[in-house]
C-alpha cells in the first residue's frame, strides 16, 4: 500500500486553465535533436507547409540529417495522459519529438478498463474534491454571518445533486480542455490501453508502435484492503460522485483524501466517523500540525477513532452498511463506508516483465535521479514512481524528462522543499521540515509557534483557531520549516514556500513587514522563540 500521507499541494481549478493552456518552449526554427527520430519542429512543419515543394524537401533532408531513420513511429510514446504524461508530452512536443500519448476512455471512476484525458487530478483528485470544499465551506459563512449582524438568517438548502452535476460539467470542460492542449501541440493521442511489448514497442488495443523512449505515467489506484464486505465500501472516486448526500458515513483512513472527504461531509452536514490503525490523524505531517488540527475537526463534530478499523463490513436490509471492529463486537450502521486506505501503483497488466522494468513493493517502478528506470529507454513519472505524489511533482518530473531526452538538458526533478496543503476545515499549509525531522538532521532548533483566535472569528462566534510554526536551524539561522492550521493556510503557504526554497533566514523573516490585518503577519512577527530543541546523541553501542 502506498502513503496517502505523502504530503500535497493544491492544484485550483482556475490556475490550471490557466497555465495548462499555454505553450511550452519550442525552439524556433530548430529540428528535432540528435537522438531523437527526427521531425522538423512544429514551427518549422508550419514553415514548410507555406513553402514550395523544394523548400520542403530541404526541411525533410535537414530532418534525415537529424537521425530519421524510420525505425521508429515515434521519439517519445506516453503511457497515462494524467498530469505527468500530458506535462511530459507536450513539452516533448514543443522540443521538436514525434510524440503520442495513449490514455483510457472518460470514466468518473477510475478502473483497469477507464480512465481519461487529465487523470486523476483533473477528474478524480484535487480538481473536484475542491470543488466539494468549496461548495461544502458556504456552510461555515452561513453560521459566521449572524455576529456581522446579518440576523434571522436561515440557512438555505443544499443539493448535493446539483453539485455533482456542475462539478461533472467542470470536468468534462477540463478533460476537453486537456485534448486540445494535447492536440494543439501536435501530440497523437491514441484512446486505449497501453501494454509494454519490450523495451521500445507499445501495444495500444492490438496496434503496436515503435518508440525510441517510452513514458510510463500510469499513476494510481485507490487500494482496498482484503476484508469481508470489501465490496459494499466506497472509494475517494465514489465519494466525488455519490449519487445522493450520505447522513452518515464512515470513512476510513487518515491521510490527506480521509481527512479532507470528512471535513466536506461534515460541513455538509454529514455525522463523520473516521477510523484508523495508527494513533494520529495525518501520519508525516508535523505532530503539533497533527494535535491541533485533530481538536479542530473534533470541534467540528467529525468523530477521531484511532486504532480501530473495521475488520468487516455488512449489508443491512435497508441497504446500510455496518461496520464490525472486532470480531463479534457490536455493529455500527453508516450509509457509506468510504475508504481512504492509500493508492496503489497502476502497473497491472502493462507489460513492465516484458521490457524487464523493475518495480518494488506493491508495483512502484524503480527510477533514477533523472526518473529513468533500470531500462534506458524507459522512463517513468508521477504516483507510480511513488516519489511525492502530488500533482506538481508530477508535472515537474514529466517536463524532467522532456528536457533531458529531448532539450539538450539533463535534468533532475528536485523534490526539497516542495510545499503541500491539506485541504481540511481548517486547512493545512506546510513546506520543509516536519520538527522531528529537522532534529534529525540539523540537530538543534529554534522554535517558534503561535495559536490564537482570527480576527474573523473574534465576532463571527466560530471556535475555530490557527496554529503557525516556523521551525529554525539554530546553527545556520536558516528556517527549514514552516507549518500553518487556518483558514488561507495554502494560499499563505505558496509565498513563504518561495522565501524558504531561497534558504531564508529567520531574521529575513523578521526583517519583512507585515500586512496588517491579516493572519499571514504572524508569520513575520514571531520574535519569541517558544522553545530549543536539541537532538539526543545515543551513546554508541
Ligand atoms: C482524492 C484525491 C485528491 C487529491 N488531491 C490532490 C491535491 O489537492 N493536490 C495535489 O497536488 N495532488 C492531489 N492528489 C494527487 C494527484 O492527483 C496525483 O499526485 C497526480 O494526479 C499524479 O499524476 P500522475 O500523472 O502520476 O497520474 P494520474 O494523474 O493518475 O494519471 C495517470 C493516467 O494514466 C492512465 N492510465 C493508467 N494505465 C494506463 C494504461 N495502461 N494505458 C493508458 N492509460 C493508462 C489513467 O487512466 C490516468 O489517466 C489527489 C489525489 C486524489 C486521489
Amino acid at each position: 500500500m502506498l502513503g496517502t500521507t505523502k504530503t500535497r499541494a493544491g492544484c485550483l481549478p482556475a490556475r490550471m486553465t490557466k497555465s495548462l493552456g499555454g505553450h511550452g518552449p519550442r525552439p524556433q526554427g530548430s529540428l528535432a535533436q540528435k537522438g531523437g527520430q527526427a521531425r522538423p519542429s512544429l514551427s518549422l512543419q508550419r514553415l514548410a507547409r507555406s513553402l514550395s515543394a523544394a523548400s520542403r524537401r530541404a526541411v525533410a533532408m535537414a530532418a534525415e540529417a537529424n537521425g530519421s531513420d524510420g525505425t521508429f513511429d515515434y521519439d517519445f510514446f506516453c503511457i497515462g495522459a494524467g498530469s505527468g504524461g500530458v506535462r511530459g508530452s507536450r513539452f516533448a512536443a514543443s522540443y521538436g519529438a514525434k510524440t503520442a500519448v495513449c490514455e483510457l476512455p472518460f470514466a468518473t471512476k477510475a478502473s483497469l478498463t477507464t480512465g481519461g484525458v487529465g487523470g486523476t487530478c483533473v477528474l478524480r483528485g484535487c480538481v473536484p474534491k475542491k470543488l466539494l470544499v468549496y461548495g461544502s465551506e458556504y456552510a461555515k459563512e452561513f453560521e459566521d454571518c449572524n455576529g456581522f449582524g446579518w440576523e434571522k438568517f436561515d440557512r438555505p438548502q443544499h443539493s448535493w445533486e446539483s453539485l455533482i452535476e456542475s462539478k461533472n460539467n467542470e470536468i468534462n470542460r477540463l478533460t476537453g480542455i486537456y485534448k486540445r492542449i494535447l492536440a494543439n501541440n501536435e501530440v497523437d493521442l491514441i484512446e486505449g490501453r497501453g501494454k509494454i511489448l519490450d523495451k521500445n514497442t507499445v501495444e495500444v488495443d492490438g496496434k503496436a508502435y515503435r518508440c525510441r523512449y517510452i513514458m510510463i505515467a500510469t499513476g494510481g489506484l485507490p487500494f482496498v484492503p482484503n476484508i469481508p464486505g470489501k465490496d459494499l465500501v466506497i472509494t475517494s472516486d465514489d465519494a466525488l460522485d455519490l449519487p445522493k448526500m450520505p447522513k452518515k458515513i464512515a470513512i476510513v483512513g487518515a491521510g490527506f483524501i480521509a481527512v479532507e472527504f470528512a471535513g466536506i461531509f461534515n460541513s455538509f452536514g454529514s455525522d463523520v466517523k473516521l477510523f484508523f490503525r495508527g494513533d494520529k490523524i495525518l501520519r508525516g505531517f508535523d505532530e503539533e500540525v497533527r494535535d491541533f488540527l485533530t481538536e479542530q475537526i473534533e470541534e467540528k463534530g467529525i468523530k477521531v477513532t484511532p486504532k480501530t478499523v473495521p475488520v468487516e463490513v455488512i449489508e443491512g436490509e435497508d441497504g446500510k452498511k455496518g461496520v464490525v471492529t472486532s470480531a463479534g463486537g457490536d455493529v455500527e450502521w453508516f450509509d457509506e463506508v468510504m475508504y481512504a486506505t492509500g493508492r496503489a501503483p497502476n502497473v497491472e497488466g502493462l507489460g513492465l516483465e516484458n521490457a524487464g522494468v523493475e518495480t518494488v513493493g506493491n508495483g512502484v517502478i524503480k527510477v533514477d535521479d533523472y526518473s529513468r528506470t533500470n531500462v534506458d529507454t524507459i522512463f517513468a513519472v508521477g504516483d507510480v514512481t511513488d516519489r511525492i505524489n502530488l500533482t506538481p511533482v508530477a508535472l515537474m518530473e514529466g517536463m524532467a524528462v522532456a528536457k533531458t531526452l529531448f532539450n539538450d538538458t539533463p535534468t533532475k526533478p528536485d523534490h526539497e522543499f516542495v510545499a503541500s496543503a491539506v485541504f481540511s476545515q481548517p486547512p493545512v499549509g506546510t513546506v520543509g521540515y516536519t520538527e522531528d525531522e529537522a532534529l534529525e538532521k540539523f540537530g538543534k532548533l529554534k522554535i517558534f509557534t503561535s495559536s490564537f483566535r482570527p480576527l474573523k472569528n473574534t465576532i463571527s462566534g466560530s471556535t475555530e483557531r490557527s496554529f503557525m510554526k516556523i521551525i529554525v536551524d539554530s546553527a545556520s539561522d536558516r528556517v527549514v520549516g514552516v507549518h500553518m492550521v487556518g483558514e488561507d493556510s495554502a494560499e499563505i503557504m505558496q509565498g513563504i514556500a518561495i522565501a524558504v526554497k531561497m534558504g531564508a533566514t529567520k531574521a529575513d523573516f523578521d526583517a519583512t513587514v507585515g500586512i496588517h490585518p491579516t493572519a499571514a503577519e504572524e508569520f513575520v512577527t514571531m520574535r519569541d522563540v517558544t522553545r530549543e530543541a536539541v537532538k539526543e546523541l545515543t551513546p554508541a553501542a
